[in-house]
């Protein structure tokens, strides 16, 4: 991706000089609370809504404390936060426009920042769970750390397998702002948890569809490499939860799946990305 020079977000919070002790205290205190008033602390501890993984469940492996803060004035992670935050401009600029031409105002989403733990209005959130969109401050959290999980545990290496990451949960801020998530939250109450499971994987897929359409405007600006948008597919195949199971686990649980299959996630994402419409994201009725 040919992102060098680029316009870069001002709406970066970063907060990983702030991962010490001070939330690795709090953590441990919700622990012990747990135990104590008999709730399961995973409940307060786990991440937000619609990350990009199944969250909580431990699939990854936490490499929270220590290690990483070493290097976070490095160049290396400079130059990763300074991509990150071109990333964000561009998909600023892009639902920017999206939304202009719905007669709509597109409001940027902040993204933090993080080492190892983090605190947002969703709760408490580990690195384990993976990047996530907590629609409660509109804020998108990430620990760039992942971006090195992604390339060595799930095999989805690439500029773009990244900025695909960005995107997708850029499109939760998408359905935040459009009422999408709201109308999730409402139908989600009182279901099974197989039903609602189903009706998250229709929420994930819509976000890798509009992280597709994104692709497609960033496409058009001429910046994409060749092999890019294949990372990203690629990314999408080897996060999804069929993949992630077989690997973690040995065997699949359909009825467990929250985020979509390997080649439902690579349809939806293809699927934004080929036409860049919208229309072309509807997720919430008919086959997947
Ligand atoms: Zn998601």
């Amino acid at each position: 991706m040919l992102w060098r020079g680029r316009r870069q977000s001002d709406n970066i919070e970063d907060d990983r000089s702030d991962s010490g002790g001070g939330s690795i205290i709090l953590v441990i205190l919700v622990v012990i609370a747990g135990w104590y008033f008999g709730f399961d602390p995973s409940a307060i501890l786990g991440g937000g809504d619609g990350g990009l993984l199944p969250g909580g469940g431990g699939q990854i492996t936490d490499n929270s404390g220590g290690g990483q803060d070493s290097s976070a004035g490095s160049p290396a992670n400079d130059e990763m936060k300074q991509f990150v935050a071109t990333v964000l401009a561009e998909t600023e600029d892009t639902w920017t426009g999206i939304f202009k031409s719905q007669g709509l105002t597109y409001e940027d989403p902040k993204l933090v920042l993080f080492s190892g733990q983090v605190r947002s209005a969703c709760g408490f959130a580990s690195a384990a769970a993976g990047p996530f969109y907590c629609p409660g401050d509109h804020k998108v959290y990430l620990d760039m750390t992942f971006f090195q999980q992604l390339d060595q545990q799930f095999g989805a290496s690439g500029e773009f397998a990244r900025a695909y990451v960005i995107a997708h949960e850029v499109g939760h801020h998408v359905q935040n702002l459009t009422g999408i998530m709201g109308k999730f939250d409402q139908m989600r109450q009182g279901m099974s948890e197989a039903d609602a499971n189903q009706l998250s994987v229709r929420i994930e897929l819509q976000a890798d569809c509009f992280a597709g359409v994104w692709a497609h405007y960033t496409g058009q600006k001429g910046i994409l490499e060749q092999g890019d948008f294949e990372s990203a597919l690629n990314a999408a195949k080897q996060i999804g939860d069929d993949t992630l199971q077989k690997k973690m686990q040995g065997y699949v649980v359909p009825e467990s799946f929250n985020h979509g299959t390997s080649q439902q996630r690579q349809t939806w994402l293809t699927r934004g990305y080929k036409s860049g419409k919208l229309s072309d994201c509807n997720t919430m009725s008919g086959p997947l």
